[in-house]
């Protein structure tokens, strides 16, 4: 196998979203639009809420593309225009096609917001291809419990497979392209080769600790992304310490992309047509 090296490494900026949250967002960050077909990536808090003090995202659209929702710590309730209610809890994950267009709300679930504590996770924005953009709105929904986990031959690293597949463990959740999205925990000491599609796009995100990455093992640090080169395969190693990150891989779409806010289609009518649908109420309304 030809191992892929490290061929950009991108530092998380912090910015604020929703009612005023903090994320660390690697992607989209400057000279970085997206690693096609992931459009985002958001790293969400950590942050310790006092009690009745958590914070969300309230009413808002989105249309030509998914928001994949992966919760560490803490609990978020989604509500939409489709008339679904979903509690996302520490270790669930839900994997919204917006397609068409939806309006939700992403707020912290009740109970949570009551006893305040650790909110912790991630959302990643997953683009559509042009055929699939008004797909039927709607999610997919995993339970912690649901979702495969798989283990490295060392023993080493644990992964939860959200997408994809990771040492003959395949993923739950089906995806309108061939998508990779996990969450490997790696213990000291532990060296692995994965085999990843040549044609994909592959980028890790360490969250926690550091891991190194390649022929090299070059070290990636918490709050990094790193952008892998061609190549068949991805070596993770632990150099140093225990570490953690997203490992995002997928097939390019290699289409325009033409993005505003919650919107994401191929060109500038297409966002112009999503916001006049929009403000006509043509993606809908939460009924509480
Ligand atoms: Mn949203």
């Amino acid at each position: 196998m030809i191992p892929r090296s490290i061929q950009q490494i991108v530092t998380a900026h912090q910015q604020k979203e929703g009612a005023g949250f903090l994320v660390r967002r690697p992607v989209p960050t400057s000279g970085l639009d997206q690693v096609d077909p992931f459009l985002m990536l958001d790293e969400v808090g950590s942050v310790v809420y006092a009690p009745g003090k958590a914070i969300g995202a309230p009413d808002h659209p989105h249309r030509g593309f998914e928001t994949v929702s992966y919760i560490l710590s803490g609990q978020k309730l989604h509500e939409d225009s489709t008339g679904k209610t979903q509690l996302i809890s520490a270790g669930d994950v839900q994997w919204m096609t917006a397609g068409a267009g939806i309006v939700h709300s992403e707020l912290p679930g009740p109970a949570f917001k009551a006893a305040g504590g650790l909110a912790h996770g991630f959302q990643i924005w997953v683009n559509l291809p042009a055929a699939e953009k008004f797909a039927e709105p709607g999610y997919q929904y995993l339970p912690a419990s649901q979702i495969p986990q798989a283990q490295s031959p060392d023993g080493l690293i644990d992964i939860t497979v959200v997408a994809g597949e990771a040492f003959g463990v395949a993923a739950a959740i089906g995806t309108h392209t061939p998508i990779w999205l996990q969450d490997w925990r790696v213990s000291p000491g532990a060296k692995a080769e994965i085999a990843i599609s040549p044609s994909f796009n592959v980028a890790a995100y360490v969250f926690d600790g550091s891991v190194s990455f390649g022929p090299d093992a070059t070290l990636v640090e918490r709050g990094q992304m790193a952008i892998f080169a061609a190549g068949d395969s991805l070596t993770v190693q632990s150099t140093r310490e225990a570490g953690r990150f997203l490992l995002l891989a997928g097939e390019p779409l290699n289409e325009p992309v033409s993005r505003h806010g919650p919107f994401v289609m191929n060109t500038h009518d297409e966002l112009v047509a999503a916001v006049e649908d929009f403000h006509a109420g043509k993606m809908g309304v939460i009924q509480r």
